[in-house]
């Protein structure tokens, strides 16, 4: 039995292989469990299990409406940003349209467009930052999706609020830009949030639990989005996409904001103290507003050396081939004796060939 063309060409996802015993700094999840208000709220939710979860969030979307200033009824909510994103192609990209994105940008936004069957291009960055003029250069009459995700995975690099509205003036204006923000709560409060742009009614902002709440486990993500796109992704989305008990996790752990700060300023402290390490022997990494850095060594060879070596300490990485940037490596942060026992790993070997 052959699968529909579009599907067929497309390689099986790839994880970080991974042995079970090693410590996975590989796919950016916290390295600190969700706030104590989840097993509390988690409890509750399962002696309602017989029950389908609400369609509507209502819970959920109200903690999000009060903690962002959005309006309830524009908040959509995923089985993680991964379904948001995987709704927006399935229900504005046909097979003649194409997407628009960077060089380095999350895989995913090219997997859920050629699940569409559309096509897609990209541009490329600067200095590992999404180059927003070029971005605009390379817009054609096709394109339907524009897809930022800022900060950047795997870079860790955010361009500024200033530069997302450059970008949105200079796109036609039936060109819907999906900006994505998963890591959008490491930076919170350093600017002008981006939720105002969906007023323009051809832009949206997704976010997750998965980051920073550090309920990757849950599959709960969400967007703001125009009215008359909502309508749309609504007839795409599961109507019972996300269930009761990570609905009501999900509004335990965002009404804690306490606590996710906490978590993020942690984070951040270690990510910090590690790349400056990493500086200090030679390597580059560049500036992270996210939970992980990445690692970009001299050359390939130097850069599977360093996994290697990283995987005898009994710490897997991830490696980025994938990405086209098979000379990096992306740590994600984890606790202080990990990213300890990481940056003298790589400070013995880098500083060895220097
Ligand atoms: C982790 C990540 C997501 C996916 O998050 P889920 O909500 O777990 O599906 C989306 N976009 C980017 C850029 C990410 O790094």
């Amino acid at each position: 039995m052959k699968p529909v063309p579009h599907v067929g060409v497309l390689a099986p996802y790839a994880l970080a292989d991974l042995p079970p015993e090693l410590t996975s700094l590989a796919q950016n999840e916290s390295f600190r469990p969700p706030s104590p208000k989840a097993v509390e709220a988690a409890r509750g939710a399962l002696s309602d299990a017989h029950l389908y979860p609400d369609p509507d969030w209502t819970a959920l979307r109200s903690v999000i409406a009060a903690v962002h200033g959005v309006p309830e009824q524009a908040v959509l909510c995923g089985a993680g940003s991964m379904e948001l994103i995987g709704a927006l192609a399935a229900s504005y990209l046909g097979s003649t349209d194409r997407m628009l994105t960077t060089e380095y940008a999350y895989l995913y936004f090219r997997t859920a467009t050629q699940l569409s069957g559309a096509a897609f291009d990209l541009v490329g960055e600067r200095d590992l930052t999404v180059d927003v003029d070029a971005l605009i250069a390379a817009a054609r009459p096709e394109t339907k999706i524009v897809f930022v995700a800022n900060p950047g995975n795997p870079t860790g690099t955010r361009i500024d609020r200033d530069a997302l509205v450059r970008l949105r003036d200079g796109l036609a204006e039936d060109v819907l830009l999906v900006i994505d923000e998963a890591y959008g709560e490491f930076s919170d409060g350093a600017e002008a949030s981006t939720f105002d742009l969906v007023e323009r009614g051809n832009t949206m902002v997704l976010r997750t639990l998965s980051k920073a709440y550090g309920c990757a486990g849950l599959r709960v993500g969400w967007g703001v989005f125009p009215t008359a796109i909502a309508t749309e992704l609504r007839k795409v989305l599961n109507p019972n996409n996300v269930s009761g008990v990570s609905q009501s996790v999900a509004a335990a752990v965002m009404s804690d904001q306490a606590y996710m700060c906490e978590t993020v300023s942690m984070t951040a402290d270690l990510r910090d103290r590690f790349a400056t390490r990493l500086r200090g022997v030679g390597l580059k990494v560049p500036v992270s507003a996210t939970n992980f850095v990445l690692i970009v060594f001299s050359t390939d060879q130097a850069a599977a050396e360093a996994d290697q070596a990283l995987r005898g300490e009994g710490i897997g990485m991830r490696g980025m081939g994938g990405y086209g940037l098979p000379h990096c490596l992306r740590a994600t942060i984890g606790d202080a004796a990990t990213m300890d026992r990481a940056a003298a790993c790589l400070e013995r070997i880098v500083g060895v060939g220097r």
